[in-house]
């Protein structure tokens, strides 16, 4: 984008809440159930059913709301929303207009800088509402046309809107990280943007710098992503530069994110956009929540991301960036947290956690919610035959891989393969006098003052030896030796 515009986006988040019952029906929620089982008339919308609100989704959506800093509305009424679609019985969404459960709330993301320091921004929250998820239909795989599953309708959906402060495709991903986070640490969803548990749509206009007014904004659907709404947002936001660049005209329209293509494309333009006809929902009568009732479970809220960030960074005293990463993913957190439990050293815990173990997970595609293998308790004990100087840092490396494979204890490992560090300064500065006397030409480079060049000779200790060495005491040894020889 020409540095004369400037991107705005506000984004719509729909998460599904983890309740046992659908929202407005007896219905068990859970997924994977056969197609149509988990129905009853009144999710199916047939004549004469009525709806009664699931009090646990109504909880559950005043907690997130409470966690946005979100007014809990006086009164909470629910209202149709019109439209005709086949994966939706009743030819209306129950869902809420004019009074959502909760408005006007902000929440905090965090942007790192170029220097790698956090800086904080407030987002609005325009407000938080419930409403009915819709069925799913099924054009793939199926015999003769299309097939519609009513398992979902009337899954409680707890749609979440940012006010349009967002400034940039990262900012929108830093958005849905810090939600996602919020949302895990409460509890209320599984938040798995793949299962569909939580869906983002974008809403992304530009304008001219320090223009007052906003351009007209495309709405972008079907990212399955954080990846991928950071991805179609920056397509969105090239696509709009261009065509203001060439005068042409942009228009308000839903678009579609192909994956494959990299590119969004237009769903239905504003012409053909549904008349809701919103109108309130006659059999579910407008309530209000005492304020006793909010304020129990305000107190009620466990601690949120925000306070753990904090936390983590006072107790621990890790770096703003690693308590950040840490606490953004309720798991990780936990295990870090455990491993310090367990008596490894906080700092350690925190680099070996986002280096090492990370990458592992990551090449096994396994999830640090479920590591059998590898328990907080066997990561502290690696830890800690690293600090206390049995085990170099490299050795340590392929330690946690054998650890991973087999759910061996650190110290079993180095027990079996003999991988105790070698301190003995005697064969040290054997070996050194060796690589010292096969590299003249790099010793020299050393000596005249080139003092990286020493890395070198390191290596070549590390490599004799096969990892084994303190590579501060090789350090050591090799200076002495090499200034001494003038
Ligand atoms: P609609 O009535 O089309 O649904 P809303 O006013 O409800 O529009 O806003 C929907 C979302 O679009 C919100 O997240 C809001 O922040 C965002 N939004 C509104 N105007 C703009 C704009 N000009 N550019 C980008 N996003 C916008
Ligand atoms: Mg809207
Ligand atoms: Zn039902």
């Amino acid at each position: 984008m020409s540095d004369q515009y400037e991107s705005v986006i506000g984004l719509e988040v729909h998460v599904q809440l983890k309740t046992e019952s659908k929202i407005f029906c007896s219905c068990p929620a859970q997924f994977g159930a056969e197609p149509n089982q988990n129905t009853c008339p009144v999710c199916l919308g047939l004549p004469g059913s009525l709806p009664v609100l699931n009090e646990r989704a109504l909880e559950l959506a005043m907690k997130v709301g409470l966690a946005l800093g979100c007014r809990i509305s006086d009164r909470i009424k629910f209202d149709r929303k019109n439209y005709f679609y086949p994966d939706l019985p009743k030819a209306y969404q129950i869902s809420q207009y004019d009074m959502p459960v909760s408005s006007k709330g902000h929440l905090a993301i965090e942007l790192k800088s170029d220097a790698g320091t956090l800086a904080e921004k407030r987002i609005g929250i325009t407000r938080a509402h419930l409403e009915e998820d819709a069925g799913k239909l099924l054009h793939e795989g199926v015999r003769d046309g299309s097939w519609v599953d009513y398992n979902r309708a009337g899954i409680p959906l707890l749609e979440i809107v940012s006010e349009p402060d967002l400034r940039s495709p990262e900012e929108a991903f830093q958005y849905l990280v810090s939600l996602k986070a919020i949302l895990q640490y409460l509890g209320v969803s599984d938040c798995n943007m793949e299962e569909g548990s939580l869906r983002c749509d974008a809403n992304v206009s530009i304008r001219q710098k320090g223009a007052a007014p906003f351009g007209t904004k495309v709405e972008i659907k079907n990212m399955n992503s954080f990846r991928a709404v950071h991805k179609a947002i920056a397509y969105e936001i090239k696509r709009q530069s261009e065509a203001l660049e060439t005068g042409t005209r942009i228009v308000q329209e839903t678009r579609l994110w192909n994956e494959s293509k990299g590119e969004t494309f237009t769903m239905r333009s504003k012409e053909e956009a549904h008349d809701y006809r919103y109108f309130p929902e006659p059999d579910l009568v407008p309530f209000s929540v005492s304020s006793d009732q909010i304020e129990a479970l305000r107190k009620s809220l466990p601690e949120l991301p925000q306070a753990r960030f904090e936390r983590f960074r006072k107790q621990y005293g890790i770096s703003d960036y690693d308590a950040y990463v840490l606490v953004a993913e309720k798991a990780l957190a936990d295990y870090f947290e455990a491993c310090t439990r367990e008596g490894a050293n906080p700092k350690l815990a925190s680099n070996w956690i986002q280096s090492e173990l990370l990458a592992l997970i990551n090449l096994k595609k396994h999830s640090i919610k479920n590591l059998p293998n590898l328990p907080p308790k066997h990561l502290a004990g690696l830890i800690r035959l690293i600090e206390n100087g049995t085990i170099s840092g490299k050795i340590a490396k392929d330690v946690i891989v054998e650890m991973y494979d087999t759910k061996k204890s650190a110290e079993e490992i180095v027990k079996e393969k003999g991988l105790i560090q070698v301190t003995d300064t005697k064969l040290l500065e054997e070996v050194a006098d060796r690589v010292i006397q096969a590299n003249p030409k790099v010793a020299a480079e050393v000596r005249s003052g080139k003092a990286q060049a020493i890395g070198f000779l390191v290596g070549q200790v590390m490599k004799e030896t096969q990892g084994k060495a303190n590579p501060k005491m090789i350090n050591e040894i090799l200076t002495k030796k090499i200034t001494s020889q003038k």
